[in-house]
C-alpha cells in the first residue's frame, strides 16, 4: 500500500513553484501546445480549452479538430493554429514531436475517434493531458489503462473517476483508489471537485482551496485541460502543472464570481480572469 500525505495548495507554495517570464524569450521558449478536441457540435469545449491554453502562456496553441470547426476556431481565436484532423470528428490524429497534448474537450466517443486515439497512444510516450471522451474511451476496457503514457496527467471528475477506476463508497475511499491507481499506472490525477486534489504518484495529495460553484457548469473543465496542457508546455513539471494549474483556475474562478456573481460568470470569463491572476502572482 502507498503511504498517503497530505498538503494543502496554499500561496505559498503557488510562489515556490512559479516561474516569471524571462525577457531573453521567443514564441519557442514557452512550447507548443495541440489541443486534440471538437466535433460537430462540440467545437465550444476545443475553443474554450484553446483560449485557456493562449491565455495561460503557451508560445504557440494548435487545435487538432474536425473539419466542420475550422472557421470556429480561426474565428473565435485568432491566435491559434489549426489542423484538420476528419470532417465532423477526429479519425486521424497527427503531431509533431515537440508538441504536447491536451485531448478530450468535446471530442466525442464516435467509433473511427476512439480507433484512431487508442492507435494513436499505442506508440505515443510523451506525458500529455488527458480528460473528458479521452478518458471516456480509455474506460471502455481496463487494458487501455496501460496505453496512457507514465508522467501524463488525467482530470477526470467524480462520474468519469468512477467509469475508469469502478464505484467506490465516498470520496475517502475515491481518494485511496485513486493514489493506488496514480501509483501502479504513474499518472497524476487531479480528481476534481468543490475541492480538487492533485495525487502523485509518490503517494501525496495535494488539496485545492480556490475555485467556487460558479465552476459548476458545462466548459469549466474544458479550460482546466487547457490550463495543464499549457504550463506542461511550457516546462513545468507534471505535478507542478497540475498543482498550479488547479490552483490558477480556481484563482481565476474567485475573480469572476468578484465581477460577475457565480450564477452570471462563464466559463470564457474564467478564461478571461487568467490575467487578474497572472497579474497577482507576478
Ligand atoms: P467538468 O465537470 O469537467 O466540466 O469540470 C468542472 C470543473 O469545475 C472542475 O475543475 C471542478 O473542480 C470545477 N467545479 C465544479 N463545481 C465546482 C464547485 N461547486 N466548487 C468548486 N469547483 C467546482
Ligand atoms: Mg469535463
Amino acid at each position: 500500500e502507498t503511504f498517503t500525505t497530505n498538503f494543502i495548495i496554499d500561496e505559498g507554495l503557488i510562489e515556490k513553484i512559479f516561474k516569471s517570464r524571462n525577457e531573453y524569450s521567443h514564441k519557442g521558449s514557452f512550447g507548443k501546445v495541440a489541443i486534440v478536441g471538437g466535433s460537430y457540435g462540440k467545437m465550444g469545449a476545443a475553443v474554450l480549452s484553446v483560449k485557456a491554453a493562449l491565455k495561460s502562456g503557451a508560445g504557440l496553441v494548435f487545435a487538432l479538430s474536425p473539419q466542420c470547426g475550422y472557421e470556429i476556431l480561426q474565428i473565435s481565436c485568432p491566435e491559434a493554429l489549426f489542423l484538420e484532423g476528419g470532417d465532423k470528428y477526429i479519425e486521424n490524429i497527427h503531431v509533431e514531436e515537440n508538441m504536447v497534448l491536451g485531448v478530450g474537450p468535446g471530442l466525442g466517443t464516435h467509433e473511427k475517434t476512439e480507433k484512431s486515439f487508442l492507435n494513436f497512444l499505442k506508440d505515443y510516450r510523451n506525458p500529455l493531458v488527458l480528460d473528458a471522451d479521452a478518458l471516456n474511451i480509455i474506460s471502455k476496457n481496463t487494458s487501455h489503462h496501460n496505453l496512457i503514457p507514465e508522467n501524463s496527467i488525467i482530470t477526470p471528475h467524480p462520474k468519469e473517476f468512477e467509469r475508469l477506476f469502478g464505484k467506490t463508497e465516498d470520496s475517502f475511499e475515491r481518494t485511496d483508489l485513486a493514489v493506488q491507481k496514480a501509483s501502479e499506472l504513474k499518472l497524476y490525477i487531479v480528481l476534481k471537485d468543490h475541492h480538487t486534489q492533485v495525487i502523485c504518484p509518490n503517494g501525496n495529495v495535494f488539496y485545492n482551496i480556490t475555485g467556487n460553484s460558479g465552476l459548476a457548469k458545462g466548459g469549466s473543465g474544458d479550460i482546466l485541460t487547457g490550463i495543464l496542457t499549457s504550463l506542461l508546455a511550457q516546462g513545468y513539471s507534471a505535478e507542478n502543472a497540475a498543482i498550479l494549474g488547479v490552483w490558477l483556475h480556481g484563482r481565476s474562478a474567485d475573480f469572476a464570481a468578484e465581477k460577475y456573481s457565480k450564477e452570471s460568470m462563464l466559463p470564457m470569463d474564467v478564461v478571461k480572469e487568467l490575467e487578474s491572476t497572472f497579474l497577482y502572482i507576478n
